[in-house]
């Protein structure tokens, strides 16, 4: 083990170079439209290494169907499914995500290569989640090189769409039987915790309709946007008795320790609106959308309802308003038990490797790990590459530390091997 490991800090030149080559592929999404270029690649490294690939492409009418709101995606839904019977008796199923979301302008750096400054290497997808990609192929060859055996035969995932759902890749693999396997881990989380839980999420849109009118006569039309406004206050209203609620998991450490906020908490947004044409023409419409994050002990069907009845509220005192709302169940809370077995394992691995008491926590924000989890039933946690406080994924300038990326080939490598 400890010539695993010091074998494996010696390797961050090797780990670097192929997270240069992840990130150089432009995975983002939308729209998605070089997955099959990035899981060649992996396919490739992995089958060097004698795994056994199957190349997975989402059908489009499968996609469409399930993602009706993405029809506009262009490029192939590509994921990769890669076995190896290591003689072992249990099975390790490994995943994440090669899609990213995409880069604004105002990068620092170029945002589809590494650059390295300061201990910390900076690129699109170098957090969340290339980063953990790449450590894992140094760890594999590793093992090879050295000719460990592995205590799990191992099952990786390495899927697509993440970024979008609620249909991902790896939504798709768990319906087609191929993640097998004793116990899970998502490479999809942070180096501040050890991820046990996450947030549901639910997508709302409301539109409010008016009548355009020339504005001179605006009281002959029907304003959308003002109808609007006390739509907006309805929400707000729930939003303040939702936010009081609170979950009986613990918070993430950078949450706790920059906010006081001790355990999960659901949340409601408003994030988009939309209407208006010109300063003179009534609008007839107005969009507002939002998303709903919901706590493990709360269920969908509840989150629907409480917004349903938020609005009949507000339709009673103002019967003349006229609107029309959905709400898409994204993606499913998970929960597994901090005290699994297997979430101890992982935790003393991380511990070890960091030098850390690693907190079981839940993120805020939401997983297709969930799916994979409702539909396989494996006991899963999530431990990565980055920090929630300076990674800055989904933002400009994503970076992660070196430091991290030689801790996290350790982490897996004693995982794996012991
Ligand atoms: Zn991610």
């Amino acid at each position: 083990m400890l010539a695993l490991l010091e074998y494996l800090g010696s390797k961050t030149g090797e780990t670097i170079r192929t997270l240069d080559e992840l990130v150089r592929i432009p995975t983002q999404v939308p729209p998605g439209e070089n997955y099959e270029k990035i899981m060649d690649l992996a396919a490739s490294k992995l089958e060097e290494l004698d795994f056994k690939v199957e190349k997975l492409i989402m059908p489009r009418d499968l996609f469409e169907r399930k993602n009706p709101r993405l029809t506009h995606l262009v490029g192939e839904r590509v994921n990769i499914c890669a076995t190896k019977d290591t003689g072992a008796d249990k099975t390790l199923l490994i995943n994440t995500h090669l899609d990213v979301v995409p880069a604004s302008a105002s990068w620092s750096v170029p945002p589809f290569e590494c650059t390295e400054k300061d201990g910390h290497i900076f690129g699109r997808g170098v957090a969340d989640s290339k980063g953990s990609v790449a450590a894992f192929f140094t760890v594999l060859s590793a093992i090879d090189e050295l000719d460990i055996k592995p205590r799990y035969n191992l099952n990786i995932a390495l899927t697509t769409d993440e970024e979008m759902g609620p249909y991902s890749g790896l939504c798709y693999l768990a319906d087609l039987g191929k993640l097998k396997a004793d116990y899970f881990l998502s490479m999809d989380g942070d180096s501040d915790d050890i991820t046990i839980a996450s947030n549901g999420n639910v997508d709302w849109q409301i539109d409010v309709f008016g009548k355009s009118y020339h504005s001179g006569s605006s009281f002959l039309g029907v304003n959308a946007i003002e109808k609007a406004v006390p739509v907006m206050n309805g929400l707000l209203e729930l939003k303040a008795k939702v936010e009081r609620r609170r979950s009986k998991v613990p918070a993430s450490m950078a949450i706790s320790q920059n906010t006081g906020i001790d355990t999960l908490m659901p949340v409601l947004n408003i994030t988009v609106i939309n209407g208006g044409v010109k300063q003179n023409i009534v609008p007839d419409r107005c969009t507002l959308k939002g998303d709903r994050r919901y706590i493990p002990e709360e269920k969908f069907s509840d989150v629907c309802k409480e917004m349903n009845d938020a609005i009949s509220i507000v339709k009673k005192k103002h019967p003349d308003i006229d609107l029309k709302m959905s709400c898409d169940n994204i993606y499913a809370p998970m929960l597994t038990d901090m005290n699994n077995p297997w979430v101890q394992e992982v935790k003393r691995a991380a511990d070890e490797v960091t030098d850390r008491d690693m907190r079981c926590s839940g993120t805020q924000g939401s997983l297709d790990v969930a799916y994979a989890v409702k539909v396989t039933g494996l006991p899963a946690c999530c431990f990565g590459i980055g920090r929630g406080m300076e990674s800055n994924a989904h933002a400009d300038d994503e970076n992660i530390r070196v430091d991290d990326l030689v801790m996290y080939t350790k982490f897996l490598g004693k995982l794996i091997c012991g």
